[in-house]
């Protein structure tokens, strides 16, 4: 989507609202509480607010049913889109938790994710974290008009080479605000000067995903959860950001 002067301020004004539902469903992850639960949080919070959420109906190209849930909610090994209100887990001490949500806001979508610890957690979930959200703020750095796709992609795959983990390369970012998943597509990982040009107004999603092992996934018989091939975790991160007319604006944050 590329966002007029007044699709711009519902597009923040949503992600605000989407800000707010994953910092209080992050908050509501604690060991013993099940992921249906955390769904039924989600959903309540965005009606609330009078916007819509996307997921639930939505049909990836290439799957064979709807998404069931309002938020993809991935544990430990699940890299992302995992289903929360079929067969709930119930998240114990320590799991590394990925909260993944698109609502639409007066017809606009924007999508967020953040992953989070539930109880204390391990020092090497908490590097796991840490790496990919300096991964995903090193890419949204480098978001600006004259910039490429593959300069967001290139700082990604620095970080993750650098910080030594597996970069999920089979999934990836995406334009977003008219559907869930729009061109252009943002790869994590890439060359920079390379893809398509970055222009104002364009609205992306930039999402890393990080592994503790290999940087190979896949898809579990529901059709819809992505896990590590090697049981390895993973974290995840996402931002929606608008490209504006001298660099960039965060729209998912508070
Ligand atoms: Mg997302
Ligand atoms: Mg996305």
């Amino acid at each position: 989507m590329i966002a007029t002067k007044k699709d711009i301020p519902i597009l923040r004004e949503g992600g605000r609202h989407l800000a707010e539902v994953l910092k209080t469903v992050g908050n509501a992850v604690r060991p013993g509480v099940s992921t249906d639960t955390l769904n039924t949080l989600a959903e309540k919070m965005i009606r609330d607010f009078g916007d819509v959420p996307s997921l639930i109906g939505y049909t990836p190209r290439g799957a064979a049913r709807p998404y069931p849930a309002t938020i993809c909610i991935s544990i430990n090994d699940e890299v992302v889109h995992g289903i929360p209100n079929e067969n709930p887990s119930i998240i114990t001490e320590g799991d590394i938790v990925g909260l993944d949500c698109v609502l639409a806001h007066q017809g606009l979508l924007v999508d967020s994710a953040l992953t989070v610890i539930a109880g204390k957690g391990d020092m090497g979930a908490k590097a796991l974290l840490n790496a990919t959200k300096e991964a995903l703020m090193a890419g949204i750095k480098m978001a600006k008009p004259g910039g490429y796709i593959g300069d967001i992609s290139s700082a990604i795959e620095t970080v993750g080479v650098k910080r030594g983990y597996g970069i999920v390369f089979e999934l990836g970012g995406h334009g977003v605000g008219n559907s869930v998943h729009e061109e252009p597509y943002v790869p994590n990982v890439g060359d920079a000067g390379t893809g398509a040009l970055l222009t104002p107004g364009l609205v992306i999603a930039i999402e890393p995903m990080f592994t503790e092992g290999t940087p190979r996934v896949k898809l579990l018989k529901d059709g819809y959860t992505f896990v590590t091939k090697d049981g390895s975790r993973a974290a995840h991160f996402e931002h929606t950001i608008l490209i504006t007319e001298n660099g960039h604006q965060i729209l998912t944050e508070l």
